[in-house]
């Protein structure tokens, strides 16, 4: 298939895992910042077939795995009400909340909606004047365009009955809280393509010269993957530590600045709190004065939710990439794709979950398990 199989090509995938054996001679940890690239390393192996001395450590670009759990919990108490329909994408149906998922919510009676854009639950917003419409905005710089956007035309509309529960956050802050941790041990890094494809490379050559730490744009097919480990390897061995594109097929230096404005206009930057990590300052969005009177949480008074994460679920050791997922004493046994007790459990671009979809498991599957269903 066009543009997929030129970056799927098995001789040059050889020649730059050749390339990188040839390049290497001492050990480096790289950290890949999305779970989309997470579960690229996983699915084709590509750590495996690294030399010993790159260690490819993932890391807490999965936007369902970092909503915090009382975001989850505010979520739950709307959904349940009568006069709301709640919309969400697909996949935060299953992130477990303290009690319970979105998916019992909808078989206890609520009108919980999966949508495949925000703008379809403002449609919705439109054919039901007589209900509450909330669309659940979570996620990284990736989809917050679209909700701000969606917002701005609920606005402009005069569309009341609209509102959005935020839960977004921005990676340049995260990085820079990886390399602030006292257990960091994450010497470069393959940056999110789609991420700088929106906010551009601008936030990360102070950071890369702050922390001395190589961070290479990289793409989610393997080639890109294997081009960004070729770049950043190539960088640490010579000693440098520069921002570097290795995804100019979609990413520009300043990248969409139509996108850019829509998120300024809309939001404002917040403290947020990362589910399993805590909070991190400055490394979120909340809609800003303007469009208060569309955020949910303020329009259904669930301010006041406190929550307690699961004992056993060592998610936030997992997206700090403290430990790999399958040296998680709950993983494949009592936490599995069927009864997950943390969100990386069950996201698609979740750390654990690719580790189980992919066979890493470190224990035996029961044969109920054995078919993964993520
Ligand atoms: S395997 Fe399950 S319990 Fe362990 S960190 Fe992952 S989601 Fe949490």
């Amino acid at each position: 298939m066009k543009y997929i199989d030129e970056f799927q090509n098995p001789e040059l995938a050889r020649r730059l895992f050749d390339e990188i054996r040839a390049t290497v001679t001492r050990p480096w940890a790289l950290m890949e910042v999305c779970g989309g690239q997470t579960h690229t390393i996983i699915r084709h192996g590509i750590d495996q077939l690294l030399p010993d001395e790159v260690e490819l450590i993932h890391g807490p670009g999965c936007p369902v795995c970092v909503t915090p759990l009382e975001v989850i919990d505010k979520a739950l108490e709307i959904a349940a009400r009568p006069d709301v329909i709640f919309c969400s994408f697909g996949d935060m149906l299953r992130v477990p909340g303290s009690d319970r998922d979105l998916f019992q919510v909808r078989g206890e009676g609520g009108d919980v909606r999966v949508v495949y854009s925000p703008l379809d639950a403002l449609k919705i917003a439109r054919q039901n004047p007589d209900r509450e419409v909330v669309f659940f905005g979570v996620g990284f710089e990736t989809t917050a365009p679209p909700n701000a956007m969606t917002v701005y035309q609920a606005r402009k509309l005069g569309i009341r009955n609209f509102s959005l529960l935020v839960s977004h956050v921005r990676v340049p802050p995260a990085i820079e809280a990886i390399m602030t941790s006292p257990s960091c041990r994450v010497q470069a890094f393959l940056a999110a393509g789609h991420v700088c494809s929106v906010m551009g490379m601008g936030e990360y050559p102070e950071l890369a010269e702050r922390f001395k730490v190589p961070i290479v744009v990289t793409g989610f097919e393997p080639l890109d993957i294997l081009e960004g480990i070729r770049r950043a390897v190539g960088q640490l061995e010579r000693g440098e530590h520069t921002v570097d594109n290795a995804y100019p097929r979609a990413v520009r230096p300043e990248g969409n600045p139509a996108a850019q404005a829509m998120l300024a206009d809309v939001f404002e930057v917040t403290d947020r709190s990362w589910r399993g990590i805590g909070t991190i300052p400055a490394s979120g969005w909340r809609l800003s004065e303007r469009y208060r009177d569309y955020d949910a949480e303020h329009r259904f008074a669930v301010d006041g939710i406190t929550t307690c994460e699961p004992a056993a679920c060592r998610s936030g050791e997992v997206l700090q990439g403290l430990i790999k997922p399958n040296e998680c004493p709950s993983f494949g046994t009592t936490c599995t794709p069927r009864t997950p007790l943390g969100a990386t459990m069950v996201s698609s671009e979740g750390a654990c979950a690719a580790y189980y979809l992919y066979r890493r498991l470190g224990v035996t599957p029961t044969p109920l398990e054995a078919s993964p269903v993520v």
